[in-house]
């Protein structure tokens, strides 16, 4: 029996703070293999997909929350279904089942798989089997405590921080009683919380005592000590998916392509048609910033754009055989993609130096709708949406990082891949 259970948004310095607020498993997790994890993209569906597929962004099929379809004008959320590749982590033998919890990208199974939903996707479903919707605990489940992210910046954010440790403590119960069931072989449980109060609140939040919400949050970390007695009694490991670092600004990189003439905007009018799908897929994500959520639908003048980073810190060649309005032909493509990585090479590089990185597909064709090269600057955020709807910088980003706690004796390096860590996990 797998169990999974993911901290996401705690970096490994938070680890020492987390060990001291658990003092019946603290112990038990001090004895697991520690391993630092990095990934290729922040956000939290690309993270995941890593995870669930072993396979990074440029195969995996999924680069963020949502992907371009037919267009690079024409985005569409991610789910599991858009996967290339099997979702191995959750995936279970014939006759056997599998409980997911708050996991991204992963849709009702109800045939064999247990799932209580992210809240990431509109599938109208927040449980699934259906029948447990029967049981009281599950009845009232959601996955978030807000219903929109517009709603819930008019909050106090102290309320918005306790709601959110008080719908994980529920959530948290509902895991130990679907643990209890012991009808599966792989379980898998997403906290969601230390993300939220990442962005809430900031880094470090474990040790700062002083905090208006910790007397909750304190409370919530002696459900979770019990609960972590209970779920170490499978093949256990912990992981935090990514981490958060103080974010030192933002970039828009379709108006730094623009400016290199690779990306021409379209008019205001068609900005004002899709903004409201725009913030549709916003308010859709319910989350405390609107973190990743980038989107350039509609905006795009592919008749004469080469390329265009609708999703966060990706960028993607507007291929003629990929895209129904692409330009780029494939003899050219190597042509503009190095066109492209030079540029951003010298203009990030120049100001960002070594916290710049740029990592290219790796093959010399990408006849997929995979992006082509990944950008990462460290601490700084990608919102690549049009300048009007810019905001201010957030206090916190995603680092691409974060740690795993493995079982004693696992063969992982003191540093390893995302995908390297799903090969360990599924192995
Ligand atoms: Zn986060």
């Amino acid at each position: 029996m797998q169990c999974l259970i993911a901290v996401d948004g705690l970096s490994s310095s938070d680890l020492t703070s987390l060990v001291q607020c658990l003092p019946r498993s603290g112990k038990l997790l001090e004895r697991l293999r520690f391993a630092k994890i990095n990934s290729s993209l922040s956000s939290t569906q690309a993270i995941w997909a890593e995870l669930l597929t072993g396979f990074q962004a440029f195969l995996s099929g999924c680069a963020g929350y949502a992907c371009p379809s037919s267009s690079l004008n024409k985005l569409v959320v991610c789910t599991e279904r858009d996967l290339q590749m099997p979702a191995r982590l959750v995936e279970t033998d014939a006759g056997e089942r599998s409980v997911t919890i708050n996991l991204p990208l992963l849709l009702p199974r109800p045939e064999n798989r247990t799932w209580l939903a992210d809240g990431s996707l509109s599938t109208g479903k927040l449980v699934s089997p259906p029948q447990l919707r029967a049981d009281p605990l599950f009845e009232h489940y959601l996955p978030r405590p807000y219903k929109s992210h517009a709603g819930a910046t008019t909050l106090d954010q102290n309320d918005v921080s306790k709601q959110c440790i008080e719908l994980e403590s529920r959530r948290l119960s509902m895991a130990v009683s679907l643990f209890n069931q012991r009808n599966f072989s792989k379980f898998t449980y997403r906290l969601s919380v230390f993300d939220y109060l990442s962005h809430l609140i900031g880094t470090n939040f474990l040790a700062a005592k002083d905090l208006t919400v910790y007397k909750s949050l304190e409370k919530l970390l002696r459900q979770f000590d019990d609960a972590l007695q209970v779920f170490s009694a499978g093949d256990f490991a912990l992981v935090s998916a990514h981490s958060h670092t103080p974010c030192l600004g933002t970039i828009n990189l379709n108006l730094l392509l623009a400016s290199g003439g690779f990306l021409y905007i379209d008019t205001e009018e068609g900005s004002s048609r899709n903004r409201s799908e725009r913030l549709k897929v916003a308010s859709a994500l319910w989350q405390p910033t609107t973190h990743h959520l980038t989107s350039l639908d509609g905006r795009l003048d592919t008749s004469r754009s080469v390329a265009a980073s609708p999703v966060s810190g990706c960028v993607y060649i507007n291929k003629r055989t990929v895209f129904d309005d692409g330009i780029v032909e494939d003899s050219d493509y190597l042509k503009v993609r190095e066109a492209i990585t030079s540029y951003l090479g010298s203009v990030l590089g120049s100001r960002f130096g070594r916290a710049f990185s740029l990592e290219t597909y790796p093959h010399q064709l990408n006849s997929s709708s995979a992006p082509d090269l990944i950008v990462k600057i460290d601490g700084v955020e990608f919102n690549n949406l049009s300048e009007s709807m810019t905001p201010v910088a957030p206090l916190t980003t995603h680092n691409p990082s974060g740690f795993a706690l493995l079982p004693e004796g696992s063969l992982a390096a003191d540093q390893i891949s995302a995908t390297d860590l799903a090969t360990l996990l599924n192995a």
